[in-house]
Formats: C-alpha cells, structure tokens, sequence
C-alpha cells in the first residue's frame, strides 16, 4: 500500500512537474488570467541561410507544442543573454569556409573561448546543438564541434545529442528525424529544469524558514500549484496529415489512384510507369504525407511607378567593389575537351590598393541571365511593371519569429533590379519553399505533386528531381504551370544572389597590375524539369562575355577598339592558403584540373624571388597534376613545364585518367588519379611532411578528389609509422591544426 502510494505520489509528480511547467499563472496585472507558455531559446549562426530557416522553422512550430520560442542570432547580444539563461538553449549553428564560423557567430566563438571564462560558467545552461556541414570539405561541421566542445568545458548541460548533418548527402538525412525528437526534448529539459528550480527553492525555503519562521511562500510556488489543462501541452502533430491520391497528366501518366490490384491478377494491363518530377508512382502518390508546417508570410509588397527610370548596370555596393575591364581571355583546353577551361587576365591598375598573394582569391559578382528575369517577369505577370520601385516592409500580422526585410535589398530598386542583382533566382527552392507554393497553386494534381516533394515520405523524390539536378524555380514554375506565386514570396524564400570566389592563378610580381583566374565552365545537363542542359551563372555569364569574340591577348583599350568588357570584383584574402613564408621550407602541391590555379600564383612568385636572391637556399617544391588527356586538356603545361626546366619546380607530377594505356601491364603500374601519384611517391610525401616540417595544399574538386587525397595520406601515414588508423587521423589532425596540411577546395 505504502509502495503503491509512493508510485502514484511519483506518477502524479511527475504530471505535476510538467504542468508547473506549462502553468497558467494568473496574472493580476490586467484582471485576466494570462496563459504563460514554456519557454525556450533558439540561437542561430548562419552564413547562406540554412542555419536561419531551421531556426526560423523551430521558433515557428513552438506554438502548436504549447511552448514559445525566443529566436536570435548570435550576433544580436542585446537579444539574448548566456549568462543569466534558465530556459533550455537550442543552437543552430553551420560551418563555412575551411571550417569557419559563419560571419554573424564570429564574434560569440571568440567570446565564449576566452580563456578568462571559468569552469562553471554556463553551469546553469541546458542546451541542444544541431550543427550543419559539409563532410567533401575539411573540418565537418567545425563551428557546432567548437561551440558545443566549449558549452561543456564551461559546464553547460547537453539535454539531447547533437545533430551534425551533413549537406554532401543531404541535410535532411539527420536534420528531419533531430527536429523530430527536439521537441519531446525540450519538454523534459523544461520539467527537469523546473523540478531543479522547485528542489532549489525548497531548500532555500526551508533554510529560510529555519532563519525566519514567519517568511512568507514565495509567489513562484503559488504559480507553481496552477494545474493546467494537460492537453495545451501535448505536442501537435508537427505536420498536417495529407491523404490525397495522385494522379498524373500527359503522355506518360496514368491515374495512379487505380484500386491496388494482387500480383499476378489476370486482366489487368501491365503499365510501366516512370516517376518524374511532376508524377510520382505508388506507394508516394498513394500515401499520406507529413508536410512541413506552413511558412508564415511576413512581407508585404508593393510595386510603384517610379517618376525616373534610373538604369543600374551593376550591384549596388560599389563602395567594396572594383569594375575591373577583362583584358585577356584564353581557352585553356581543346574543343574536344569535355569541360571547357579559361584563363582570365583582369586589369587591375586602376587600383593600386588591390594588391593579392598567391593564394587568395577574390569574388566575382555576376547578374542573373536577362532571359531568366524576363522568363520570371513573366511568369509572375510583372513584366509591364518591371521598372516599377519595390517597396518591402513587413507585414504587422506576421506570425514569423524575427521577422526582417532582407538586409541585401536595398531601398528605391526597380524589379528588374531586384531580379537581376539580389536574388539567386536560380536557387534550389526548399522544402518550406514548396510548401508555401502549394498555397498558389490551382491544379489539384499539381498540388498534390508539390505536397509529396516536400513531404517527408517524399524525400527521395525531392533529392532526385530537385536536389541532385539542381532545379532552379523558374524550372520548378514551368514544370508547374498553375501555379502563381506572388512577388513577396519569392522575396521570402529565395536567397541573396552570392557573387562566386574564384583563385588568384597569378602573383603581382609576374604581372603587375593584373590578376588572373581560371574557372572551368559548369555545365548542368538536361533532366525532368529541364528540358534544355544550361551553364553554370557565373561561369556561363563569363563565357558568354568573351564570346563570339574573345578577348585577344594584348588587345589595349582604345578609341577605336571596342570596349573591353568590364566585371566587379572583390578581393577575399585568405591568411592560411599562402606558400611557407620560410623559402627553405619543401612543399607539395596537388591541384589537378582548375585546381592547379592558385599554384601557378604560388610558383610565379617562387620564380620572382629566386631570381632577386640567386644565392638564397628553397626548399623542394612538388606538383601533382592531373588532367583526362594530355592532349585536350592539360591546363598550364607550357607554363609548368617551363617552371621545371628553370629549378623552381622540383617535381612535376601529372597523370592522365582518360588516356589510353599503351598495354594491359604498364595500366597497371601507370597512375591515374593525383591520389596514385602521392602514393607512388609515399617515401618523399610523408617525409616532406612528418620529417622536414614541410607543408602540403590541396585544391580543387571539393567532392571527390579532396576526399580521396585525405584517404591517400591516412594509409601513408599509416604505412610510414606503423600505426592504427585512429593514431593516422590524429596526425593529419595535426598537421591540419598546425596549418601544414590545407585545403583551399570547391564544388
Ligand atoms: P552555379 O550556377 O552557382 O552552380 C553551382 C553548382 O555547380 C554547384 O552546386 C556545384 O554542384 C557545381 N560546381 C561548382 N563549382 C564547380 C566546378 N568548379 N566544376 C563543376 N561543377 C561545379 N572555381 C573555379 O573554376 N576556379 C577557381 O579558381 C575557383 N576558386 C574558388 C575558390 C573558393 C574559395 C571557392 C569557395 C570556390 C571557388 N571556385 C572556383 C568555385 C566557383 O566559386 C563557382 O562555384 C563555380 O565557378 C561555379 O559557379 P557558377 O555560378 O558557374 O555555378
């Protein structure tokens, strides 16, 4: 009897718990009572957004599970404060660059790394960490690593594990089960911090009590003994619950809403059907869906005639910028090369601040395609209106948390502006994206397709015809011609238009007053939703600024010349990517295709300074290169070959994967990849590395090569030391750490 009362004592406390939790206090303030809902903190720390929808989304859902979510970013101190936080903290936080803090987070590592802080100085805090990647690039998911490594050297309770999701398979392989279980999370972190504060104050009660017998309850624990109806605190299906059946137009469909039939049924017609972006097979057309919650709007548009049409040629922020003229252009690879490389030369003279090193690289701002903004004109039924101002403010009904107008937009831009400049109209749309365009859409069976894209029984679909092809919205709208969004949710859902970084693949010593770069141009092949393949924008946008007639070397501007295309550039230094400021030290390079730019910068300048100091001592130098053909496409070889014969370059390493081998044995021994290079030169590598102090960067292709390098030098390492593994990765690690081995990768 005893024990049975104490497991109802304890059920029932336990209730009690997270009911003290979710109290209705009745406040006396206005003589209403006021329902006082659970709280909890979001923080976000985001360089292209993702970081801030997720957020955004968390802060958003927190209503329908009876909770109410503070949202801030990192940098915004004044909204949130660490050190006096009672509620559970939720971070957000992505990596950027070779594995930085996003810019708007910078300032909150380095504060909460200060080596003053003591050991218990978040002891109080209880938080949860969802950390974004990049696993093709160095140091995954480094920023959450370093904030949640620093939340517990400082004491800091963890109330659910960390998320570490990883954009090169996917966010949403980890981001959409750790959003899932967040919630049920949050609830116990809320009782467990409550029952700690209700313990802590009936200690201080009673040793209150024990000084003062006459004091008072405190008002909290009248608040506390507020029972509340247990049903506001039970979380809401995070997801509307969906069971319509699909069915597909055109050619190729068939209404997938047939009765199921048993295998092997006789009579009925056997029909291979193909899923495409706007049709889906059973089991998904058949299914119920979880869809995400819908995105509440949160800016109102309008469009004004304007008394002036002001033609603007070029982004706003001209201060940072320089409008640099293209003074050379040539093809680095044959036309019969299957990707089509361009070495650049920009005239940088005009501004003689703009000094670069070997190494750094600089961003290039392009517009989006004329065609695509009239195509989206269009398509939005704007294009009478397309030198209209834009005015943007946020709607005062908005149920968004942290709510902003764009910061990237500025005020008194025309539409036309807005779709060339600010926007990446070529965006990938998100699953919050589809989601809201379902709102707009007229066609049933169109709106079902865009339920299942983003629905979590979807998910595949939504990676293959989305995804993985790149398919930008104005793709998206064609393939789905009922629907018709309005300009403001486009405003909302797509990201600023980045200008692209490109590799300083000169030294200002060789060229003075120029820079020069060299890019691959990017091809996306024909799919569902594209019917045409199309280049990439930037590399596209130069290709098409140079051609039909390129830009001769040599070629002067003057009167009578045509003018030189012009593009706006910003410099990016990069402190760590630089060669070792000791010239005696060694070091290997490995930069096959475009990635050997930044290497032909570094040995420009090596050849610079040997020939000012003859008698000076240099440290080896090794370059492995690789390339499909000899012939088609081996970038630089004249340059590089040139660098040998002179001493600067030591060891010019190059391989062919594509060439053909002149007999079954010498394929075997013959190097294909950058990778088998290192390893047929394992002895020098790792003695370069492990022995003589020396340094090793890579560049390039961030998905397969940058990986299959770090494989490369595990197995290395492992073989010259004799070790495990475990012990291999610790030494890369260091080697990393002490900034000898570094990644300046893209893709
Ligand atoms: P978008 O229309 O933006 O399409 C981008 C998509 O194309 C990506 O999703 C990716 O899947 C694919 N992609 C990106 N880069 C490549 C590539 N190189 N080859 C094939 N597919 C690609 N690129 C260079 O060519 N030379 C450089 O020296 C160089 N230096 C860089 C330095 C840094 C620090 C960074 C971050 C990137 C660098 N890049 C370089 C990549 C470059 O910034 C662009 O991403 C690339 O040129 C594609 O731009 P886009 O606008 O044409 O393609």
């Amino acid at each position: 009897m005893v024990a049975f009362r104490a497991a109802v004592l304890h059920n029932a406390a336990k209730v009690f718990l997270w009911e003290s939790v979710c109290y209705l206090s009745k406040l006396e303030a206005c003589g209403m009572p006021v329902e006082v809902k659970p709280r909890f903190v979001v923080l976000y720390g985001s360089q292209k957004g993702q970081a801030q929808s997720i957020a955004e989304g968390i802060a958003e859902e927190a209503e329908q599970h009876g909770l109410v979510a503070d949202l801030s970013c990192l940098n915004e101190t004044t909204k949130y404060n660490l050190e006096k936080e009672n509620d559970p903290v939720v971070f957000i936080v992505s990596t950027t660059g070779d594995g930085e803090p996003p810019d708007n987070a910078l300032q909150f590592v380095k504060r909460i790394k200060r080596k003053a802080l003591s050991t218990d100085h978040y002891k109080h805090l209880c938080y949860a960490l969802l950390a974004l990647g990049d696993t093709n690039y160095a140091n995954f998911c480094n920023c959450g690593k370093t904030i949640e490594r620093r939340l517990q050297d400082l004491g800091a309770k963890q109330f659910y594990a960390t998320g570490y999701a990883d954009d090169g398979v996917g966010l949403e392989v980890v981001v959409d089960p750790w959003l899932e279980g967040l919630w049920n999370a949050i609830r116990g972190a809320l009782s467990k911090m409550a029952s700690d504060r209700t313990a802590h104050l009936k200690v201080n009660t009673e040793d209150s009590a024990e000084e003062t017998p006459d004091s008072s309850t405190p008002d909290v624990q009248i608040s506390l003994l507020s029972i509340t109806d247990h049903q506001n605190c039970e979380p809401a299906s995070p997801a509307g619950s969906i069971g319509l059946a699909s069915q597909c137009h055109g050619t190729a469909s068939i209404p997938t809403s047939a009765p199921k039939t048993q295998a092997g049924d006789v009579g009925v017609p056997h029909v291979v059907l193909a899923a495409s972006l706007t049709c889906s097979l059973p089991p998904l057309s058949e299914s119920s869906l979880n869809v995400p919650a819908l995105p509440p709007p949160y800016l109102d548009v309008s469009l004004q005639e304007a008394d002036t049409i002001e033609q603007i040629v070029g982004p706003l922020n001209k201060e940072t910028l320089h409008e640099v003229p293209v003074s050379k252009a040539v093809q680095l690879t044959r036309g019969d090369s299957v990707k089509t490389a361009i070495l650049l030369e920009l005239d940088i003279s005009a501004y003689p601040m703009m000094t670069y090193q070997p190494g750094d690289s600089f961003d290039v701002f392009c517009p989006n395609r004329a065609a695509e903004v009239d195509n989206m004109l269009s398509r939005l039924g704007l294009q009478d209106q397309r030198n209209h101002l834009v005015n943007i403010s946020l709607r005062k009904d908005t149920k968004k948390k942290g709510a902003q107008v764009p910061s990237y937009i500025s005020q008194n831009i025309s539409l036309l502006f807005l779709l060339t400049w600010c926007l990446e109209i070529r965006g990938i749309p998100k699953k919050a994206f589809l989601r809201a365009l379902v709102e707009h859409t007229g066609d049933s069976v169109q709106r079902r397709r865009l339920q299942e894209l983003c629905s979590k029984q979807g998910a595949a679909d939504y990676n293959l015809y989305v995804r993985d092809p790149s398919l930008s919205i104005l793709e998206l709208l064609t393939a789905f011609p009922s629907c018709s969004p309005p300009l403001s949710l486009l405003i909302e859902h797509l990201p600023k238009l980045q200008p692209r970084p490109y590799s300083a693949a000169s030294s200002c010593l060789t060229h003075s007053g120029k820079l020069h770069f060299a890019f691959n141009v990017v091809e996306f092949p024909a799919c569902t939703g594209r019917p045409m393949g199309r280049r990439g924008l930037c590399t596209g946008w130069l290709f098409d600024l140079i051609n039909p007639s390129p830009v001769f070397p040599g070629k002067a501007e003057s009167s009578n010349s045509p003018a030189l295309p012009k593009i706006h550039v910003s410099l990016r230094p990069n402190c760590s990517f630089r060669p070792p400021s000791d010239p005696s030290v060694p070091f290997m390079m490995v930069g096959p295709g475009t990635g050997v730019a930044p290497f032909i910068g570094f040995l420009q300048q090596r050849a610079e300074e040997r020939q000012k100091n003859p008698e000076g001592v240099f440290g080896e130098t090794w370059l492995f290169f690789g390339c499909r053909h000899r012939d088609r496409d081996y970038l630089f070889r004249e340059e590089l070959e040139g660098f040998v014969s002179s001493g600067t370059l030591s060891h010019l390493k190059v391989c062919f994967s594509r060439d053909d081998r002149e007999d079954e044995e010498s394929a075997a021994a013959q190097p294909r990849y950058v990778q088998h290079n290192l390893l047929l030169n394992s002895q020098h590598v790792t003695d370069i590395l492990l022995r003589q102090n020396g340094y090793l960067y890579v560049c390039g292709d961030a998905k397969n090569m940058a990986k299959d390098v770090n494989e490369t030098l595990l197995e290395m390492i492992k073989t010259e030391l004799q070790v495990d593994q475990l012990e291999a990765m610790k030494r890369l690690a260091g080697l990393r750490e002490e900034k000898r081995y570094l990644q300046d990768i893209w893709g």
